[in-house]
């Protein structure tokens, strides 16, 4: 009989993608998922090694199940991702309850490993030997240590990505995408998360930022076949998802070369690749259009050949090599947000070459001053939104280098910034290279400056969107602030017109800020602004923290909705009550903006449909 299995998920979007396509593989085997541990038989941490906080939490789970296997000692324990990857036999050295290691490389190993474990703990418990140890009552009973030794193979999956097996590696993890289970029953429902799903078109990254493990733990930078991708983007809009974001560690350096990549599973590759949109040679490739498809073209691709998505988005962006003709499929296309979260570290040119990150500051505003002549329209209600991320107290920084980077942001004027305190992370180039030399007190004291600085910045431009009118994706309900009563009056009001002014206390949590959580970020963050967490796969995929709050909302009386510009600034509105508001989840409504927080924009419906709660549905 398949077990139940709880897979729980840390860091960023490509670890919970990772974590849908494993979900996927191991239901259609059987096995069922349950998003309450105690009541799992297999328990998978999905692991990220980006920040420290994210490892300490692992270690921490891993403890609580080392004490539970010393009473169900035939519980299955996994390590996925990051942390198998870069700790390698240590971890199991350090954690012996751990059965199973699979480092993100080899990810489409788990169901045959999983297969193993269960079958080996049980033949374990079977083993005389074994069950003379376990039957030593306390407190000589053995550790689980010594239980384990007694007997079990250690299983392990984890792989070096640069090796020699890089195509074969490469080979199976296309068909770990390309077996993506995507099911209208358990996708769809009232869930926005349904409604919304990521792609990913490269996998890995060749950029040896110092300061970030990633290209040691996802190996080098792969990109998968456009019409993989396309064909993807159709199964997923064919199932009714609205919004697909398109996931890469360095996503606008796709760049696809036909016929350089090997057969995969006897799957046709795609024909040669075409200039799409913009024509001419806008990216700068000489090859462009004869056998190599770009990122422009792969947008371009998607947007004409899958109508039914009516966002198309992308994260995350590397500052250098940004195209125009990416800018002009971005401007060309209607079902494109209008978004870049392109980071930029920091604002000195020194520290940027201690980085490794290959451009400069004006390098930088180069880009931004382009992107935005070319995207920016407020007066159509199509804006150009910037988000950033920075580092602070990165190895020598010193005050004119922070005030370097307080100038960047006055200058950027994101819309939201990930602001990071730095800390040596092991397996990075920058731990071995650069003493960790700020103090503490004094990397704190920058960070909250910058975050303060952010804040009025962020203020600023979600200001100048008040009396916008703006399409939003609706997420959910808000989890802050269902307003569970109102003066009658204003209900009525509300009933007769559908629309409601819109009072909100207190602010966004960090879990409300964004759907990001970037997977460059360095350092160890204990009170950015980052949005990091952890997400759970449960029967409907992976159960964000942002979405819906429906399980506590009540079910009569005004509803406060939260919603997605595609400029990806968080909005809120009401709706009269939790009836209308489930119909929105999931679609694209036409807001008009009444005000504005830091992090947040409020505002309320602004076109009506007969029958549908004045509610707009592009
Ligand atoms: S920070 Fe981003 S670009 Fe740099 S190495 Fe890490 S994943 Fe690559």
């Amino acid at each position: 009989m398949k077990r139940a299995v709880y897979l729980e998920t840390f860091g960023c979007q490509m670890n919970e993608l990772d974590s849908e396509l494993i979900g996927g593989a191991l239901r259609t085997l059987g096995y069922t998922f349950t998003d309450q541990p105690a009541e799992a038989s297999v328990v998978l941490y999905n692991t990220c090694s980006v920040r420290e906080h994210a490892e300490q939490k692992v270690w921490s789970r891993l403890g609580e199940m080392a004490v539970r296997k010393s009473r169900e000692p035939d519980l299955v324990v996994g390590v996925l991702g990051c942390m198998a990857e870069r700790e390698g036999e240590k971890l199991m050295r350090r954690m012996p309850v751990v059965d199973i290691m699979v480092g993100p490389g080899e990810l489409d190993k788990l169901p045959g490993l999983l297969d193993n474990a269960i079958r080996t703990r049980l033949s374990l418990l079977d083993d005389p030997r074994t069950q003379r140890l376990a039957s030593t009552p306390w407190p000589d009973r053995p550790k689980t240590a010594d239980l384990l030794s007694a007997g079990q193979v250690a299983l392990q999956g984890n792989a070096n990505r640069r090796s020699a097996t890089l195509a074969a590696a490469q080979d199976t993890l296309e068909l770990l995408d390309l077996s993506r289970a995507i099911d209208p029953e358990t996708l769809g429902g009232k869930s926005a998360a349904g409604k919304s799903a990521y792609v990913r078109i490269t996998r890995g990254c060749n950029k040896f930022c110092t300061y970030c493990v990633v290209p040691f733990t996802r190996g080098a930078e792969v990109h998968r076949p456009p019409e993989h991708i396309v064909d993807e983007c159709k199964r997923l809009a064919d199932a009714g998802m609205t919004e697909v974001t398109l996931l890469g560690q360095t996503v606008n350096h796709y760049r696809f070369e036909h016929g350089a990549s090997v057969s995969i599973g006897g799957i046709t590759q795609p024909q040669k690749g075409r200039a799409y949109g913009v024509g001419g040679d806008a990216s700068g490739d000489p090859h462009r259009g004869e056998h190599v498809t770009t990122f422009a073209d792969l947008l371009a691709m998607i947007h004409e050949r899958v109508p039914g998505i009516l966002r198309l988005r992308f994260v995350t962006s590397f500052p250098r090599s940004f195209g125009n003709d990416i800018l002009q499929v971005m401007r060309d296309s209607p079902r494109m947000c209008r978004y870049i979260h392109v980071p930029a570290q920091t604002g000195s040119d020194r520290l940027l070459k201690l980085m490794n990150r290959q451009y400069t500051v004006s390098e930088y505003f180069e880009f931004l001053d382009r992107a935005r002549a070319m995207l920016h329209q407020p007066e159509i209600g199509r804006p150009l939104t910037i988000a950033g991320d920075m580092i602070v107290g990165f190895p020598t920084e010193t005050p004119e280098d922070h005030q370097a980077s307080m100038d960047l942001l006055s200058r950027a004027r994101y819309k939201n910034c990930y602001i990071f305190k730095y800390s040596p992370r092991p397996g990075t180039i920058a731990i071995d290279k650069y003493a960790d030399d700020v103090p503490d007190a004094v990397k704190r004291a920058r960070n909250n400056e910058l975050l303060l600085h952010q804040n009025t910045i962020s203020e600023q431009v979600g200001g100048e969107f008040v009396g916008q009118t703006m399409s939003v994706f609706v997420t959910g309900m808000s989890k802050l602030a269902v307003r569970r009563a109102r003066p009658a009056a204003a209900a009525a009001a509300s009933a007769t017109t559908g629309r409601v002014s819109l009072t909100i206390s207190g602010k966004p949590t960090s879990s409300e800020h964004s759907p990001h959580t970037h997977e460059h970020a360095s350092p160890d963050n204990d009170d950015g602004c980052s949005i990091s967490g952890s997400s759970v796969m449960t029967e409907q995929g992976p159960r964000s923290t942002l979405e819906t709050a429906s399980a506590t909302t009540p079910a009569s009386g005004p509803v406060q909705m939260a919603a997605r510009t595609e400029g990806d600034v968080i909005a809120f509105f009401e709706m009269p009550n939790r009836t209308k508001a489930e119909l929105l989840i999931g679609q694209i409504v036409r807001l008009r903006m009444t005000g504005n927080q830091p992090l947040a924009l409020l505002g309320e419906l602004a076109d009506a449909v007969p029958g549908q709660a004045n509610v707009q549905v592009s």
